[in-house]
């Protein structure tokens, strides 16, 4: 089994929460797995979306900040987040996202894939890429998602980093993680994990030098997180990065996964994850999303969190069986 097996997760800024949770909930048909607060500043929540359970591969996570000014893509970032649909899905999206006025760019053609471009409610943009990989990704479904089963978002599909160079970020993909470059579309590079059957192990590099970078900010991908099966594996890729000259973090326990922290040479922020504990180390799969979670050392604050953070209409507030049919 690789080190590496493919994406665990990617952060990003958002708006005002609720518009976040309408678009990636009732829209794009993803579960909120979890609602709590950002542990290194707690008045702002952390809201994570993705599969059923919130699997590794599937799970879109947000740093609401409404105040924040609107980000700029540009090098030194992930520019680009995609979504992995069933290849006879394209048609349905783009109406559906026509229809609540979201602008659809597309399909077009990629490698061998098509490719519908998406901006969400606050301008981060997104890709639902049509792919014959989608047959195996069936568990990465959430069923209740408002979404039919057979175009239903099957996880990631990659992502895409924009950078000057190229060289060195290639270097630390290759030796570091265990990426290989497989195929190259004008200045697009593709890197994939060797023998990961895992999905969402793609990682494409746009090679874009005089364009000026990007500065973080709403609507713009704050970090990408590749997923390691056990926190051994993890110590042993902390290591290997530290050897290689790069500035790793030490092991933070996010309660739902460890995380290690480093910037590649490009100046984006990569995280190494652990696929365990997961998002029932605190909720039963039933309850996943249904109320505000909170790490034990912030408890004692809770009802003053409560105040400060905004009131939300969740998703399935008032059930807590969080499991209903489609069509219901
Ligand atoms: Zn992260």
């Amino acid at each position: 089994m690789p080190d590496i097996l493919g994406i665990h997760h990617v952060t990003a800024i958002s708006g005002h929460p609720q518009r976040n949770v309408n678009f990636y909930n009732s829209l794009l048909g993803l579960r909120l797995v979890k609602l709590t607060v950002n542990f290194d500043d707690p008045t702002t929540y952390h809201l994570y979306f993705g599969d059923e359970l919130g699997r590794p591969g599937t799970i879109l996570t947000f740093f609401p900040w409404s105040d924040a000014p609107k980000g700029h893509r540009g090098t030194g970032q992930v520019v680009t987040t995609s979504f992995l649909i069933p290849k006879n899905s394209m048609d349905y999206w783009k109406n559906r996202l026509k229809n609540n006025d979201i602008i659809v760019k597309g399909p077009f053609n990629r490698f061998d894939e098509q490719v519908l471009t998406v901006y969400d409610s606050d301008g981060l943009e997104l890709e639902l890429v049509a792919h014959s990989s989608a047959e195996d990704r069936d568990l990465n479904v959430w069923n209740d998602g408002g979404v039919p089963f057979e175009y239903a978002v099957r996880g990631f599909y990659s992502v895409t980093l924009s950078e000057e160079g190229f060289e060195r970020t290639a270097g630390i993909l290759e030796e570091e993680l265990g990426f290989s470059l497989t195929g190259q579309e004008k200045s697009r590079f593709r890197y994939k994990i060797k023998n990961s059957e895992a999905g969402a192990s793609i990682v494409d590099v746009l090679c874009l030098p005089y364009t000026p970078s990007g500065y973080i900010g709403i609507g713009t991908v704050h970090h990408v997180a590749f997923r390691t099966p056990t926190d051994e594996k993890q110590k042993v890729l902390r290591n290997s990065i530290i050897k290689a000259g790069l500035n790793a973090t030490p092991i933070i326990d996010r309660t739902y996964f460890h995380s290690v922290y480093f910037r590649e040479p490009g100046g984006i922020l990569f995280e190494i994850a652990t696929d365990p504990p997961g998002f029932t180390t605190d909720q039963k799969p039933s309850e996943l999303g249904t109320r505000l979670m909170l790490p034990e050392w912030l408890e004692s604050e809770r009802n003053n969190l409560e105040k400060i953070l905004p009131k939300l209409s969740l998703p399935y507030p008032s059930t807590q069986s969080g499991v209903r049919k489609n069509n219901e």
